[in-house]
């Protein structure tokens, strides 16, 4: 392999040659193996991978798809006594996930038993003495889960999983056997099956074609696309279920590790330490430790030749739901790396130009030395064995870590734990009251659901709880000059919990997780250089009961202390569904009852030549929903006549379109998008009676095109006088408006560089605006002036039909479902056949 690759090595190639050498030491050194304890295994009796595919997978311009993934692990479980191959459940097109355990053959035999270790160690509770924490800690192992390629186009490590698994399985060095010894690592080849095969099946179509190395045309998670890992709080996915039970009912790892790739043009691998902002419910001994594994594995993979790596920039650990934000607020140490991509598995090549012009917070430029990126890289062809030359030895850095600290690690875990289950510091805040009789039963019923799937203990209160105080919670913005109140549905009402209400104690071991979803966020207000707002990684504000439209309140000085005659621990959604005689889930399948009218056609668009998340999500409520639609694409809007066969049609939020009737074919494609004519035949839909729903960035083509008396006043403003990214906004809902049945006067919106429109024309009815006041709620927002009382959500009479826009994000990535309703209200406009 090696001659072969010496051949045509260039200089750059030297680099990654030595690279690949020095990955494959660290787990085969053959030479050096020993055989002396029971443990040890006859590297030639397992499978591997070149073996059974022909090649080395990571080599250049080869693939090997989920069926090859999943067969070459069930040899490794039939021919190894170090590896046992699990399955998790199916993905949401019905592949087979699967796990590999792996450990030392003592261990794999001994599953349960490391099982209930972990558990008790994530439960202090169960501890019933020092003498019994200490033993746990002797005898316990650290459990480390390792994630490949959840973003399926960053295809390299669900390829590097094989290699891993069968040098682990093979090798018999020390340092390898300490590590099988100590630790029991949960391999996970990838959380996407779909979209491992979506991009294999592409790679293979357009190899050898202009287009090899392209991304799929479609998302690579049927409903989700990229934000397959933002899903990590809300589980709206069927993976995302899967390995939440995995990790936080059954193994709770002390250690997650999720494999990705960023950009091509930028350094070559991102490790922690993150940059900021903080959460501030994250502990900061699990910031330590992550900055810890962060620089082993920055330090370990420059020893091994590499350049280009880069600590302490772009990510942060602000955001709550993704796979290796998740585990911070299950008290365990959350890791991501970001490889710079090739293209797929087809090597790239990047100028120094290329790398001088890249930069982002925390580093100016690519090729400019600084302390947090002490050895740029000097560009040159990038290949897919580089990217899993790092992350091998990365996989190294956390394994040996975890077996060489394996006491730290378990006794740290521990500790956590007990720090959320100590006396609170401030005596009125017990916990999270969700009350009994406010409606949205739907809302209540999935909020709870979540919580507990991912391991939040919650309470039904069997019985009233008496002489207690509701407080309103309030949290001050850092101007000090704004509060938010969060108005709960009985504050001011009588001195009474009524029973059937839900308690969430802040005393359980998960307490930063509530504390995380519950509590209004509050991001700084960080500024660049040249006055612009420093882009957070992802959103900046989240708040679960908000975005769902739940009441809550902070639970405070009950003098009346509940206790287990009057409270029962919730197992499962469907307990709340009994409770509030919901439809109960049996399969798979949404129990929800459809909200639409029966006899309405609904159509949702959908660009066929690029993925749109928004769209993805827009499906995934739909079906959620149990709310029969059909997808159109651009050939169906620009082509034919939509009256015939659709009555409501919905434009899922897109900002990508760039006059595609303009644009000349590329690569034998037509026009992209939406065209003029499209719009002029969307247009004679409303006016024949149709209703057109246009969710935030599909709303300016729509106001342009039809020539709507509406302006989004936010157009064109720099983000130094108006800043928004991804908040919870206050809006005030004019509810005799039939858009608006069964909402509230106030309410939560969802908005992520959205729109607010302003009107001088009356045919314009406004359903909603941003307030008047205090509109942030959740996250961050510049420049309130900006988008005081203007326009949230509007519809525009035209013709026979009707044109619905909201300015937000109705439906932001599943997670809204307070403002879900305004979508069934809007298609139920519709008269349908
Ligand atoms: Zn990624």
């Amino acid at each position: 392999m090696h001659r072969r690759l010496v051949n045509r090595r260039t200089v750059n190639a030297t680099v990654a040659l030595t690279i690949i050498f020095v990955a494959s030491a660290v787990f085969t050194g053959a030479v050096h193996a020993q055989r002396r304890t029971a443990a040890t295994t006859p590297a030639n009796s397992i499978p591997s991978p070149k073996s059974v595919f022909g090649f080395d997978p990571g080599q250049d311009r080869t693939i090997i798809d989920w069926k090859q993934i999943t067969d070459y692990f069930a040899r490794l479980d039939k021919a190894s006594d170090r590896v046992q191959v699990t399955n998790i459940g199916t993905s949401t097109l019905g592949r087979q996930m699967i796990a590999a355990i792996i450990s030392a053959p003592e261990n794999i035999r001994n599953l349960d038993k490391y099982k209930a270790i972990q558990a008790k160690l994530a439960d202090p509770r169960k501890v019933v003495s020092d003498a019994e924490r200490d033993e746990l800690v002797r005898d316990g192992k650290t459990v480390v889960a390792i994630s490949c390629s959840i973003h399926s186009t960053e295809i390299v490590a669900s390829q590097m999983s094989t290699r891993l698994a069968y040098e682990l399985a093979s090798d018999n060095r020390p340092d390898t056997l300490a590590i099988l010894q100590n630790t029991i690592l949960i391999l996970i080849p990838s959380p996407n099956p779909d979209g491992v095969d979506i991009v294999a099946n592409h790679y293979r179509k357009t190899f050898g074609t202009n287009a090899e190395g392209s991304s799929p045309p479609e998302l690579y998670h049927y409903y989700a696309g990229h934000d397959d890992n933002r899903d990590w709080f809300m589980l709206d996915l069927k993976e995302t279920k899967n390995i939440t039970r995995l990790f936080w009912k059954e193994w709770f790892p002390q250690i997650v590790y999720d494999i990705h790739q960023q950009g091509s043009n930028g350094s070559r691998f991102f490790v922690p330490p993150f940059y900021d902002p903080p959460n501030p419910h994250i502990n900061a001994l699990l910031l330590r430790q992550v900055g810890l594994i962060g620089h082993k594995m920055a330090a370990d993979v420059t020893a091994a030749g590499y350049r280009g790596i880069l600590t302490n920039a772009l990510y942060d650990t602000w955001w709550h739901g993704g796979f290796r934000t998740a585990p911070y607020f299950h008290n365990s140490i959350g890791i991501l790396t970001e490889a710079a991509s090739a293209r797929l598995m087809t090597p790239s090549n990047v100028t120094r130009e290329q790398l001088a012009r890249s930069s982002t917070r925390g580093m100016n430029s690519a090729m400019e030395v600084s302390t947090n990126f002490p050895n740029p890289w000097a560009g040159g062809t990038w290949r897919p064995s580089d990217i899993m030359g790092m992350e091998l030895i990365a996989c190294h850095s956390v394994l040996s870590l975890a077996a060489n600290y394996r006491a730290d690690y378990l006794r740290n875990f521990y500790e956590l734990g007990k720090a959320g289950l100590a006396q609170l510091t401030s005596a009125d805040s017990l916990g999270y009251l969700i009350s009994a009789g406010q409606g949205r039963d739907e809302n209540v019923a999935k909020m709870i659901g979540t919580l507990v799937e991912q391991g939040v203990e919650v309470y039904r209160l069997d019985k009233e709880l008496h002489g207690s105080a509701v407080a309103q919670y309030l949290a001050k913005l850092p101007n000090g000059k704004r509060e938010i109140t969060y108005v709960g549905a009985i504050a001011g009402g009588p001195p009474e919990i009524p029973a059937g209400s839900y308690v969430v104690f802040l005393n359980q071991p998960y307490r930063q997780n509530v504390l995380a979803l519950f509590e209004p966020q509050v991001y700084p207000d960080r500024t660049t250089a040249n006055g612009e707002a420093e882009r957070p990684y992802d959103v900046a504000g989240w708040t679960l009961p908000m975005s769902m439209g739940v009441n809550t309140q902070l639970l405070t000085n009950l003098t009346e202390p509940p206790n287990e005659r009057k409270l029962t621990l919730i197992k499962s959604e469907n307990d709340v569904r009994k409770d509030l005689a919901l439809p109960l889930w049996t399969s798979d399948k949404s129990p929800i009852v459809n909200p639409v009218k029966p006899g309405i056609r609904i159509a949702v668009y959908q660009n066929s030549r690029s993925g749109n998340m928004d769209e993805g999500w827009t499906r995934y409520v739909f079906d959620a929903f149990n709310v029969p639609y059909k997808s159109a694409n651009e050939t169906v809007l620009n082509d034919t006549d939509p009256s015939a066969n659709f009555d409501a049609i919905v434009l899922p939020s897109e900002q990508t379109r760039a006059n595609p009737d303009s644009d000349a074919p590329t690569q034998g494609e037509t026009a992209r998008g939406i065209s003029d004519k499209g719009y002029a035949n969307l247009a004679k839909f409303v006016e024949g009676g149709g209703t057109l729903i246009c969710f935030d960035g599909s709303c300016a083509a729509v106001i342009k095109q039809m020539k709507l008396p509406l302006r989004n006043v936010l157009a064109g403003v720099r983000s130094s006088d108006f800043y928004c990214p991804g908040s919870i906004l206050r809006i005030n809902v004019d509810t005799a408006n039939p858009l608006a049945r069964a909402m509230s006067k106030d309410m939560d919106a969802y908005f992520i560089n959205s729109s607010a429109f302003e009107t001088t024309d009356n045919k314009v009815q406004v359903v909603a605006r941003y307030g008047k006041d205090d509109v942030l709620r959740s996250g961050w927002l510049r420049g309130e002036d900006r988008i005081k009382d203007k326009i949230a959500l509007a519809e525009v009479a035209m013709g026979k039909g009707r044109i619905v826009l909201f300015a937000f994000r109705p439906q932001h990535r599943g997670q809204t479902w307070g403002t879900f309703p305004f979508i069934w209200n809007a298609i139920n406009l519709s008269s349908g056949q």
